[in-house]
């Protein structure tokens, strides 16, 4: 496991889930997730960069500020992938991840408020079937983060 940079980023946060999921989100209100595996898809150009803004995704008490707040606040990600990347990328990442065959958005404007790119969300349900996601990812520069110890 390679530890998360204090520098600006890209990440995935993965949540593999073998059962349906209910969450309040904001002015989303009441969202569903249907069993399965998503990928959220953010960006961390503050203070402190990766490292800071994915120690917040991981620890589950927090004020909730976004959208993935109440799902960190509910389940721990299974899964974190980062990018170190001054550019803002996140919606290229979120166009690699939908572009694999029967990946969708459901929950439609999750997390992408601030979305520039008019992306549907930035939380993606990912294909069942392995889809080859993880290799789509590590291609493109992706590496696993250090994290994860409950
Ligand atoms: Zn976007």
């Amino acid at each position: 496991m390679t530890a998360f940079p204090a520098t600006p980023g890209d990440y995935l946060l993965v949540f593999e889930s073998g059962a349906e999921t209910v969450l309040t989100v904001g002015k989303l209100g009441t969202v569903t997730l249907p069993a399965g595996r998503y990928a959220y898809v953010g960006s961390a150009h503050g203070p402190g960069g990766l490292r800071a803004r994915l120690e917040r995704h991981l620890r589950p008490a927090k004020t909730q500020h976004w959208h993935i707040d109440a799902l960190t606040h509910e389940r721990r990600p299974d899964r974190v992938f980062f990018r170190a990347d001054p550019s803002r990328g996140e919606c290229a990442w979120v166009r690699v991840l939908l572009a694999l065959p029967g990946a969708t958005a459901p929950i439609r404007g999750f997390g992408s408020s601030d979305c520039r790119e008019r992306c549907p969300a930035h939380l993606v349900r990912l294909p069942d079937e392995a889809g080859n996601w993880e290799a789509r990812i590590r291609d493109r520069g992706m590496t696993e983060g250090g994290c994860c110890a409950a």
